[in-house]
C-alpha cells in the first residue's frame, strides 16, 4: 500500500502530466514518509534521491537522505547521489503552518522558489519541475521565472488534495536548460 495520501496527487499529476515513465530519474524534496517516492519506483524511475527533515523508512529503489534542503551543502549532496543529470525534480516539501496564513504562503514560497534555483541546476534539458505552492498571489514572480525557463507552465489541483485547502501545485515541463537562465 501507499504511505501517504498524498501519494495520490502525485500519481494523479503523473496520470495527466505524463512525468516519470521507466527511465526517468527523480529528485524527491520534502519525500517523508515516502509516499512519492514509491509512486516514482513504481512507475519505473530508474532512480529516486530525495530528502527530507524526517527520517524515512527504506524505499528499495531509491535514497532518502534525512536533512534540511535549506542546508548549504544539500544540494550538492542530491547531487552526487543522482551521479547525473535528473529528469524530474518534484517537491512536496511544505514547512510547519504558523495558523497565518500570509506568513505561511511566504514560507512555503520561499522552498519552493529554493527548489526551482536547485532544479535549474541539475535538471536535464526538456525535465520537468513539480512544486506545492498556495493559492495566494505572491508567486508572480517565480511564475515569470518559470515561463522563461519551461516551454510549459501549468497549475494543478489535483482530486485528492482536499477542496478546502488552498494547496496547489505548479507543474512546468519542456526545461529548456542552463543557457535559458542566465537570459534577462
Ligand atoms: N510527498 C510526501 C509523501 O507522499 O509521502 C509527503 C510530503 S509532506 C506533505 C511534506 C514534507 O516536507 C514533510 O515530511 C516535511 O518534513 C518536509 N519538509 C519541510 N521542510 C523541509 C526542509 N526544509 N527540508 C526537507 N524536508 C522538508
Amino acid at each position: 500500500g501507499w504511505r501517504s495520501r498524498a501519494a495520490f496527487k502525485l500519481i494523479e499529476l503523473d496520470d495527466r502530466f505524463h512525468l516519470i515513465t521507466p527511465g526517468t530519474r527523480v529528485v524527491d524534496l520534502g519525500a517523508a514518509p515516502g509516499g512519492w517516492t514509491q509512486v516514482a519506483v513504481k512507475r519505473g524511475a530508474a532512480e529516486v534521491v530525495g530528502v527530507d527533515l524526517l527520517p524515512v523508512d527504506p524505499v528499495p529503489g531509491a535514497t532518502i537522505i534525512e536533512g534540511d534542503f535549506n542546508d548549504p551543502d544539500m544540494p550538492a549532496r542530491l547531487t552526487e547521489r543522482l551521479g547525473g543529470r535528473a529528469d524530474v525534480v518534484m517537491s512536496d516539501m511544505a514547512p510547519n503552518t504558523t495558523g497565518h496564513a500570509p506568513t505561511d504562503h511566504l514560507r512555503i514560497i520561499g522552498l519552493a522558489e529554493l527548489a526551482l534555483d536547485f532544479a535549474t541546476r541539475i535538471l536535464a534539458p526538456g525535465g520537468a519541475f513539480v512544486a506545492k505552492v498556495f493559492q495566494g498571489g505572491s508567486e508572480k514572480q517565480m511564475l515569470a521565472e518559470l515561463k522563461r525557463l519551461f516551454t510549459q507552465v501549468r497549475h494543478a489541483k489535483p482530486p485528492a488534495s482536499r477542496k478546502e485547502s488552498s494547496e496547489l501545485y505548479v507543474v512546468a515541463t519542456g526545461f529548456r536548460g542552463m543557457e535559458a537562465k542566465g537570459e534577462g
